[in-house]
């Protein structure tokens, strides 16, 4: 990605670094420089710094007292689908009941859709996310929920990012309802088997009503068995085993952790699993938010996603849900923007991304705001001036 040309941004009021270290526990340190100017070359982090003591480079930004911060790592989305369910949502909103309502009905749209549908959807969304900040996705299937629908949808997914991850346990379709037992079996043989190559994650939606601790174990050992990586839907709707099959399995993240006993929050605290939450879901279906806080102060490792899916979460803005997590969540903004930065980056088990330490995968953004507490404190408008991905400059205009 590198055009062998060196870049200085400079006259940056505050660039977030996040290089600092963990001073106690596992949540890494949010950390910044002001007044400070930063180096790209090779499309990585060559230099942070004071301004005035930037080294020359063949081009130069000025930022004018603007803020630099890591691209976002948005670890958590839903984003092969077709259709849409404004309905149900404003439905759902004005305490009406919606009775063709659900996941379901997203399978049935996704299904019928074809790739070239499919696949539009996916660029566009996809390009909504890097015209906010977000340099690195994770994308799930789990609207095909056949071998073929499945595997397609990953196909797809592969095309846009790659941290790709298959959810045949999403739901239990309608033709397995009366022996669900059998879909499990599917989802961890055949299905498995023509989705692994496109795939570097598996997950699986632990929760009353979708898939119980044996069958959610069972569906992570067979992926890992397939040489993929672990993640859970775990503790959205209710208290459940999701937390400790994640632990179990040495997931990298538990996703959504909004019901939670004490148990669930030592093994968070003693395991490397991070706690990945999704405020965009609870503002979408009124749910109650999770309890950051007390995670936080336990020594959670805590990342913020978006959820992004047509039914409970249908936001791709990483800043929303900073916004949030800030005034819904009592998250301070420097932990809400190292949670959606540092936090998304160790829930993929990235190291090059979420920080601009020296080394780092050159993704960032440029702020028209002149520090990152504007993410929350102007909620809603868009900031985002400028978007660098692999030194390259691909949104917006310095
Ligand atoms: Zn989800």
């Amino acid at each position: 990605m590198s055009d062998g040309k060196s870049t200085l941004i400079t006259g940056i009021g505050e660039l977030v670094t996040n290089d600092g270290r963990p001073e106690d526990g596992k949540q890494g340190a949010f950390a910044a420089i002001s007044d400070a100017a930063l180096v790209i070359a090779e499309g990585k982090v060559a230099w942070t710094g004071p301004a005035a003591r930037a080294p020359a480079a063949d081009t130069a930004v000025d930022a004018a007292g603007r803020a630099v911060l890591p691209g976002f790592a948005d670890s958590h989305a839903h984003l092969v689908f077709a259709g849409e369910r404004s309905g149900e949502f404003a439905a759902r909103m004005a305490g009406r009941p919606y009775r063709a309502g659900g996941i379901l009905v997203t399978v049935e749209a996704t299904r019928a859709a074809s790739d070239a549908v499919l696949r539009a959807n996916l660029r566009r969304l996809a390009s909504e996310m890097l015209r906010q900040g977000t340099t690195t996705f994770e994308c799930k299937s789990g609207y095909g929920l056949t071998v073929p629908d499945e595997a397609r949808g990953l196909a797809l997914a592969a095309e846009v990012t790659p941290e790709v991850t298959y959810l045949g346990a999403h739901v239990v379709p309608p033709e397995f309802a009366a022996d669900p037992a059998a879909y499990v079996d599917l989802v961890c043989g055949p299905m498995l088997a023509a989705c692994a190559p496109s795939a570097r994650w598996v997950d699986v939606f632990c929760e009353d009503g979708a898939f119980g601790a044996d069958e959610a174990a069972a569906v992570l050992a067979a992926g890992r068995a397939a040489g993929l990586s672990t993640r859970v839907h775990a503790n959205q709707l209710g208290p459940g085993p999701g937390v400790r099959v994640a632990a179990e399995a040495g997931a990298a993240s538990a996703d959504h952790c909004t019901f939670l006993t004490d148990d669930d929050v030592d093994t968070l605290v003693s395991t490397p699993v991070v706690a990945t939450l999704l405020p965009g879901a609870e503002f979408g279906t009124r749910q109650p938010f999770p309890d950051a806080r007390r995670l936080l102060d336990a020594g959670v490792t805590v990342a913020l996603a978006t959820d992004c899916n047509p039914g409970s979460s249908f936001t791709s803005s990483m800043a929303f849900c900073i916004a949030l997590a800030v005034r819904e969540m009592r998250m301070t903004t420097e932990e809400a923007v190292w949670s959606a930065t540092a936090g998304g980056a160790r829930a993929l088990r990235r190291t090059d991304i979420g920080h601009l330490g020296v080394g780092a995968r050159a993704d960032l953004i440029l702020l028209d705001a002149p520090s990152h507490a504007y993410l929350a404190y102007r909620p809603g408008v868009p900031q985002v001036a400028a978007v660098w991905q692999e030194g390259r400059l691909v949104a917006g205009a310095t």
